[in-house]
């Protein structure tokens, strides 16, 4: 294997990711993309566990703001990562990646139930694996899925690809000039400067397992290699 920092990894590609410069929907460049990005760290015999998120095309509290049972929006939410997983698998597999998706609510004919234990030997044996529905479970995130499945697979980092966005910032760079960026920070840090990476309970369980996170714009060719490799291109938030 080449020179790796991490071996095993979270990578949370939020909806938002997925749709690129247009905001919502599926980009299929922006999945091509995201597919060659993956592969040069899978070629590199990194082990790559997905989650998706899936705000592109739907959020539970968008439903619940329309008046919407919010669980019933929420278990839309569920379903729109899991149409997402399927893009980025198709995205994979045109470059030869084998791929596996794992829901974690059943849907026999298009994915395999989420199974720890299968998850983990399909990692052992290269495969890459797409971890849909988020948790199962309505009134959580994706971002607390990315969490709770590397806390599972023992992985090394979560890595939070976001869109243009190259890590944390003291205020939102794109309104105010002065913002400075991050280069390390602890979830503690998160919490007292309030700084919006991912929710509490997110944020909670990656502390009490001690995983770290590294925050890093995905749209740069080459980013999640350099992230695998160690280099500080985004921010670092230790546990
Ligand atoms: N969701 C849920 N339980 C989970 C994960 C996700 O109910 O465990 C729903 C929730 O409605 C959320 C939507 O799925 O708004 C999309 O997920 P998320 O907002 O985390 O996606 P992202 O912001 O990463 O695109």
């Amino acid at each position: 294997m080449s020179q790796v920092k991490y071996k095993r990894v979270i990578l949370k590609v939020s909806g938002e990711a997925l749709a690129g410069s247009q905001g919502t929907g599926i980009n299929p460049e922006v999945i091509s993309h995201l597919a060659a990005e993956i592969k040069s760290v899978h070629d590199m015999g990194v082990e790559i566990g997905i989650v998706c998120g899936g705000g592109n095309m739907w959020r539970g509290e968008t439903g619940a703001k329309m008046g919407m049972e919010r669980a019933q929006a929420d278990y839309m939410g569920m379903l729109a990562t899991i149409m997402n997983g399927l893009a980025l698998q198709d995205g994979l597999e045109n470059l030869g990646v084998p791929t596996r998706v794992q829901t974690s609510i059943e849907m026999r004919q298009i994915a395999e139930p989420y199974i720890r234990r299968k998850a983990m030997r399909h990692l052992e044996k290269g495969r890459v694996v797409i971890f849909g529905g988020g948790t199962g479970n309505p009134y959580f995130s994706t971002d607390t899925t990315a969490a709770l499945r590397a806390a599972e697979i023992g992985a090394d980092v979560i890595l939070m690809a976001k869109n243009g966005v190259d890590g944390v910032y003291s205020a939102d760079p794109k309104v105010d000039p002065d913002a400075t960026k991050f280069s390390e920070l602890t979830q503690l840090d998160l919490i007292s400067k309030n700084l919006k990476v991912m929710d509490r309970t997110a944020s909670s369980l990656s502390m009490d397992n001690d995983i770290p996170l590294v925050v890093f714009n995905v749209n740069k060719p080459g980013n999640i290699k350099k992230v695998i490799q160690g280099e500080n291109i985004g921010t670092v938030i230790k546990g």
